[in-house]
């Protein structure tokens, strides 16, 4: 039977840790504010900012909330960004994406400063990743790391394949792979016999965007297997890219959609956070 890897546990576990790291921050002086910018009312973004918000309180971080109306300029953004990045009291910057159309995210990523950048989305904090410099990272991939760790798995040395490439997920998920030493290959839609190079995998992550699409085809006997992919189904329960019930006899740990990958992204936006300086 496979080990089902429970994330919400070890999120739960994580924030406990960092609420013990903010008290004794705050007996030190330091303090540790998030500002959190949401351009419009996207009813999913509202339920993240939401849920960031509760994180916070729970930890010990206070967050202080823009709620911009849609129609709010670029440059009305970017202004508020720029002042949020002067303001000593803002430790972490956060905008909510999507921004609304006539708002370009890449611009707006690259205002928000590399040293309060918590979601690791800026250029600085991607370049610093590759070249094993400090730096934020990502929530998501970071959060699959914790994931690994907090089970016990080892990275080093396995062979490690990421299927999916995209800036926020695949490509940092394959340089932290990278990073603990794993031999990694990374696979996208261009992948030329994509069974068989997942076949190789012992550390199998998989963020594809496509409902339940890995089965058991796609995996070697006893592999790991991290399902980052989160999709609402016809009935509204929520699936991974990873074919759960097809995969689970045949690999030795795998993570649950929901409770497994999902709740890492928050709290390692909240590790994140308690770690900006
Ligand atoms: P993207 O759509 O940006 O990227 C998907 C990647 O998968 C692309 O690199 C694409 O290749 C590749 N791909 C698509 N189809 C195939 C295929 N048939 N064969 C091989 N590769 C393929 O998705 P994201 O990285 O943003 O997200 C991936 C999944 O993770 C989604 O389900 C998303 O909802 C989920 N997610 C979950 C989070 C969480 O907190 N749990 C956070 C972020 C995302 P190519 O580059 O060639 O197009």
């Amino acid at each position: 039977m496979a080990q089902i890897i429970d994330g919400k546990a070890i999120s739960a576990r994580i924030k406990d840790e960092l609420k013990e790291e903010v008290a004794r921050k705050k007996t030190e002086g330091k303090q540790i504010t998030l500002a959190v910018i949401q351009v419009g009312n996207d009813p999913a973004s509202t339920v993240y900012v939401g849920n960031k918000k509760k994180a916070c309180a729970y930890i010990g971080i206070d967050s202080v909330s823009y709620e911009l109306p849609e129609e709010t300029s670029q440059d009305e953004l970017l202004a508020l960004i720029d002042k949020l990045n002067e303001d000593p009291k803002i430790t972490g910057i956060l905008v909510q994406l999507p921004v609304p159309d006539h708002i370009d995210e890449d611009i707006i990523i690259r205002k928000i400063s590399p040293k309060k950048d918590v979601d690791g989305f800026h250029p600085m904090s991607v370049g610093a990743l590759c070249i094993g410099e400090k730096g934020f990272v990502s929530c998501t991939p970071a959060g699959v790391i914790k994931l690994l760790e907090y089970s016990g798995i080892e990275i080093a040395g396995k062979e490690c394949v990421v299927i999916g490439r995209s800036n926020i997920v695949g490509k940092p998920m394959a340089l932290l792979l990278l990073r603990e030493n794993g031999t990694v290959t990374v696979c996208h839609s261009k992948t030329k016999d994509l069974k068989e190079v997942c076949k190789r995998a012992d550390i199998l992550v998989v963020a594809i965007g496509r409902p339940k699409m890995i089965n058991e085809e796609y995996i070697k006997d006893g592999a790991v297997v991290i399902d980052v992919g989160i999709h609402r189904m016809d009935n509204g329960r929520l699936c991974g890219d990873v074919d759960f019930d097809r995969v689970v006899d045949k690999c030795s740990a795998i993570t649950p959609v929901p409770g497994g990958v999902g709740p890492m992204t928050i709290a390692m936006l909240m590790y994140n956070v308690v770690n900006a300086e």
